[in-house]
């Protein structure tokens, strides 16, 4: 198994198991996370024998890159893994600090119609990780410091849940990466059973939920997930998540020209968010050479922000990113299949 799918908790508990001190893990944390060595003969505070069971047990490998591209403050990365399969990852560069967008799953199933990632089925979730090692990896080329991170590439987090909750730990645990929960964000469709595990779970990190539509209607048209989990059960789970956790969630937003900016729409979803601690991030659509829908013009997305204002929504709109670096996710991994 890689070394870095394991949590500090984990890591302690298998040192339990040899019989040895469990502060054994917060020296092999250190060496991984803090002083980012690549082989275990590096971690020269252990002692042999020790290190001699570790590289029985475990493997150190990392991630390959295979393509890269930039455009002005977004770096995307193609990764091959290690059985061949490929994914991305987008760092971009804020005024805030560096926030690096992960991918969760090799392809995705959910279908959403406007999604580029979703043209490839799932091949396989991606473990735990091949998750930290996309930051890990792009830490080190870019000679740069992450602060925050953002699982919205390509997969469905909540696909994966227990993969995606042991990378939270890790990049969250003050042993690990020592991200701050406020700095991490996990987007999901509306997977209602993982979002009451995600509650009960506790985590503090910011909950993102891709919304698109304001009714079942249309939102069934762009989001076959949601003929299983209907606005009228995940508006209410929602609720309780804000309820447990006192945080505020953020809906998102895609505006999809003619088919969900119009001003009855925004009417209709501010009527449908009326009095959440929320806040709607309107989303720019990144058009991609496969799927007809077009980005909302300029004026109609702003005509929607103000709508979603005068009643009293929270609202942004989604800075671009990457228009030159097809940075909508799954378009890297899209362009280099067909270029093969
Ligand atoms: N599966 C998760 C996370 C990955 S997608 C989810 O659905 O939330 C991250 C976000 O990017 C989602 O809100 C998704 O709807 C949005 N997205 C997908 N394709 C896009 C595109 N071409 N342009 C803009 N946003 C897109």
């Amino acid at each position: 198994m890689n070394i870095y799918n394991l949590t500090f908790e984990q890591l302690e508990e298998y040192f339990i198991n040899k019989g040895e001190k469990k502060f054994k893990a917060t020296q092999v944390f250190e060496w991984l996370y803090k002083k980012r060595v690549k082989s275990f003969d590096e971690m020269t505070n252990i002692k042999k024998e020790v290190i001699s069971y570790l590289k029985k047990d475990f493997n150190i490998n990392n991630l390959e890159i295979i393509a890269k591209q930039e455009d002005v403050d977004v770096v995307k990365f193609l990764f091959k893994l290690e059985d061949d399969n490929k994914i991305e990852a987008v760092l971009m560069r804020h005024d805030y600090g560096n926030s690096l967008c992960v991918s969760s799953q090799v392809g995705c199933n959910m279908g959403c119609k406007f999604c580029e990632s979703g043209r490839l089925k799932k091949v396989r979730n991606l473990n735990t990780y091949e998750m930290v090692l996309q930051l890990l990896k792009i830490e080190e080329v870019l000679n740069i410091r992450i602060s925050h991170v953002v699982l919205m590439g390509i997969g469905e987090p909540f696909d994966n849940y227990e993969n995606v909750i042991n990378f939270i730990d890790i990049i969250n645990s003050p042993k690990g990466i020592a991200l701050g929960s406020r700095h991490i964000t996990v987007s999901t469709c509306g997977i209602i059973p993982k979002i009451k595990s995600f509650i009960n779970d506790g985590k503090q990190v910011n909950l993102a939920i891709s919304l698109h539509a304001s009714n079942d209607k249309l939102r069934n048209q762009l989001m076959p997930i949601s003929k299983v989990y209907k606005l009228e059960d995940l508006i209410p789970a929602i609720k309780e998540y804000i309820n447990k956790t006192n945080r505020r969630v953020t809906f998102e937003y895609i505006l999809l020209k003619g088919i969900n900016d119009r001003y009855e729409n925004a009417i209709e979803l501010s009527k449908l968010l009326k009095g959440l601690n929320c806040y709607v991030n309107l989303i720019p659509y990144n058009e991609t050479s496969h799927i007809e829908y077009k980005k909302s013009d300029q004026n109609s997305i702003l005509k929607f922000y103000d709508t979603l204002k005068k009643n009293n929504i929270g609202v942004t709109i989604r800075r671009e990113f990457g228009k030159k670096v097809s940075a909508a996710c799954g378009q890297l991994r899209a362009n280099y299949e067909e270029e093969k």
